[in-house]
């Protein structure tokens, strides 16, 4: 385009239209590329509806426009794929009058249109093959593996030619507010976190979420015209599909049917699709989408208010989310006050201020988000102390949007976090000790580290058991008791409760094991080990070990005290005690009781005998000054009289 021949006018269009582009760019990769939004839904489209006219009113149009190129991005680690045939977006309109003329007298009907992630999926010989992502729409990400976790995604069907069908991986409102319940930093939406899920490498993490695969298109020519025939078709060899409605009935009805508080998964319009296979065929594409569908996106209407307050809250990482408080507004039924600002860079760009006429709408008809700001006085100020702790903050930047967080590493909040981990079931586990809890002990004062929590003292326990409210002494005396057992633990436990940087279970298990589940190896040798020579680790990994060792050694060591370190079973498996007999005498501490201990001498190889005897091996006593007549005679044939931890080291090293 010759900039020359524009007239003034033009070029102040011209100026709008680059700046228009590259915001849509950066928002689309951030959304599509990093999974972090940077700007709301509305905002994105109202930008891209904005550049899409003034491209038709200057009949201009850029390579690279956002309203020409599929948008999406490829994250790094993952294969790349070529689609069969591009990837195309649908075109969009908020008008049922360019819908009834799009459609005409053809055959044609509406299904929702999902709004989750587009993934590809390819059988062969009926065994699912392959699964990928959309990727840039030309290629996409292998994300076979990471498809055999979705439990509504069959494995085997008894269609036996080549087959491949589009569909979206979503996640269902329930299991969005299941998820996010247990998250520190909740997604925005159920459209980031099914994304989110399916490009982790992290397998186990696609498990534990409920991921769906619904089916919106047949690739493969079935030999049928009719598509919503075969999606039929499709449904019964055992896929999920997305609703759809009858052939005969009218664009207005279509819209009354499908309304998004009907459907389970979350939904951002209506997709009108000619329903004949070869019309379709003849209609094309252009270079940005399909000419047989079109798309019908929802209006969400804003309401002006007025912003009251930007309050900041600590999280358990020490993250701080700010969130906006304004005068309450009716959204669509429900009065509502508070919307998440999600990070500092979101409050920039709406340039806030407290006093300031805002938009707010429900996006998706659910989730309250500020859309837009009238006034933008942006007199807001970032916080400069944690409102938590009054600790120092910082900003990060995080794939480029700045995030505040806590530096005070005994931040309360940070506290509870690290507490409410370190007492979970695979790190110290003490059963029943809830996140309530912990807040209750933290607020007064009685434990202000990992350490305290066993050295609760007679008073606080006292306080606790007769003036605290929600508490009976019988439930007081069982965590009691139960932090009493947690003393017994293993070195992985241990390490992974520390809450280390990068240190994750897997990582506390190898670490374990590397030196032989034995603490005292871990305590002298810990600091000066060269972590990366564990399978698996890093140079960030052994890094992170030795800024957390160096600096937290005393406590750890402290904290140590308070626990006796079991050995495990599959590293004890290495010691041989064929042709060693054993006497037990006196009471243990190590092992829950006498079978205990017998099961694992014999599991070894070992014997077990009720007296002292010249073919007594050891005699096990943990008073080793005792004067029993067992370990007098003990003494008499000089048979080593050896404790618990010595027995331990014993079938350990
Ligand atoms: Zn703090």
């Amino acid at each position: 385009m010759d900039k020359t021949s524009l007239s003034m006018e033009g070029e102040c269009d011209w100026i709008k239209y680059k700046e228009l582009t590259s915001i849509l760019q950066k928002a689309s990769y951030a959304y599509y590329g990093l999974d972090r939004p940077l700007m709301t839904d509305k905002e994105y489209d109202d930008l891209y509806d904005e550049l899409s006219t003034l491209e038709k009113e200057t009949n201009c149009v850029l390579a690279g426009s956002p309203t020409i190129k599929v948008q999406g991005y490829l994250l790094n680690g993952f294969t790349k794929v070529k689609h069969t045939k591009p990837m195309l977006s649908a075109n969009k309109t908020k008008d049922t009058k360019e819908i009834e003329k799009f459609v005409t007298n053809n055959r044609f009907y509406g299904s929702y249109k999902l709004d989750g992630l587009t993934v590809v999926v390819r059988y062969k010989n009926g065994e699912f093959a392959q699964g990928i992502t959309r990727g840039t729409g030309i290629e996409g990400e292998d994300v076979t593996e990471q498809c055999r976790f979705i439990k509504n995604l069959p494995m085997t069907i008894p269609y036996k030619s080549n087959l491949e069908l589009r569909g979206e991986c979503v996640i269902s409102w329930d299991e969005f507010k299941r998820i996010n319940r247990n998250l520190d930093t909740p997604y925005s939406h159920p459209r980031n976190l099914a994304s989110g899920t399916l490009r982790n490498l992290d397998l186990n993490i696609i498990k534990d979420r409920n991921l769906s695969f619904v089916v919106f298109e047949c690739v493969t020519d079935m030999k049928e015209d009719s598509k919503s025939e075969t999606l039929i078709d499709v449904h019964n060899m055992g896929f999920e599909i997305v609703p759809i409605t009858k052939l005969n009935s009218t664009v207005d009805q279509v819209s009354n049917a499908l309304q998004p508080e009907f459907y389970q998964y979350p939904t951002d319009g209506i997709i009108f699709e000619l329903d004949s296979r070869k019309l379709s065929e003849s209609l094309g594409s252009t270079s940005h989408h399909e000419c047989c569908r079109m798309a019908l996106k929802w209006e969400d209407e804003p309401y002006e208010t007025k912003l009251k307050d930007i309050e900041w809250n600590t999280s358990k990482t020490g993250l701080i989310n700010p969130v906006a408080v304004f005068e309450p507004v009716d959204l669509d039924g429900t009065i509502t006050t508070r919307a998440t600002l999600h990070n500092v860079s979101y409050i920039e760009n709406l340039q806030l201020g407290i006093g300031d006429t805002i938009q707010v709408y429900r996006a998706n008809m659910v989730i309250p988000k500020v859309h837009s700001n009238l006034t933008r006085s942006n007199a807001w100020k970032l916080p400069d102390k944690c409102p938590c702790c009054g600790g120092d903050v910082e900003i990060h930047n995080e794939n480029g949007s700045k995030t505040l967080h806590c530096m005070n590493p005994d931040c309360k909040a940070k506290l509870l976090g690290k507490l409410v981990h370190f007492v979970s079931k695979n790190a110290i586990n003490i059963d029943g000790m809830s996140e309530a809890t912990l807040q209750l002990l933290i607020e007064r004062g009685w434990v202000k580290s990992f350490k305290d929590l066993y050295n609760l003292k007679e008073n606080q326990i006292y306080l606790w058991k007769y003036h605290t409210v929600g508490f009976g002494e019988k439930s007081v005396d069982k965590l009691l008791e139960n932090i009493e057992k947690s003393r017994n633990t293993t070195l992985d436990r241990f390490i992974y409760g520390l809450c280390i940087p990068l240190i994750g279970r897997t990582a506390s298990k190898e670490i374990a094991k590397f030196f032989k589940y034995d603490y005292k190896k871990f305590r002298t040798d810990g600091i000066v080990t060269h972590y990366s020579q564990i399978d698996g680790f890093g140079d960030n990994m052994n890094q992170s070990l030795h800024d957390y060792l160096r600096e937290n050694h005393m406590k750890i060591f402290t904290l140590a005290d308070e626990f006796i370190f079991e050995t495990k079973s599959e590293s004890s498996n290495n010691a041989d005690l064929s042709n060693k007999t054993f006497v037990i005498t006196g009471s243990l501490n190590h092992y829950k009781n006498r079978d205990e201990l017998i099961n694992i001498i014999e599991q070894l190889g070992g014997k077990v005998s009720g007296s002292v005897s010249s073919r007594t091996n050891y005699l096990i006593n943990n008073d080793v000054t005792s004067t029993s007549g067992k370990n007098k005679k003990a003494k008499d044939l000089g048979i080593p009289i050896i404790s618990e931890n010595q027995f331990v080291q014993m079938i350990t090293s």
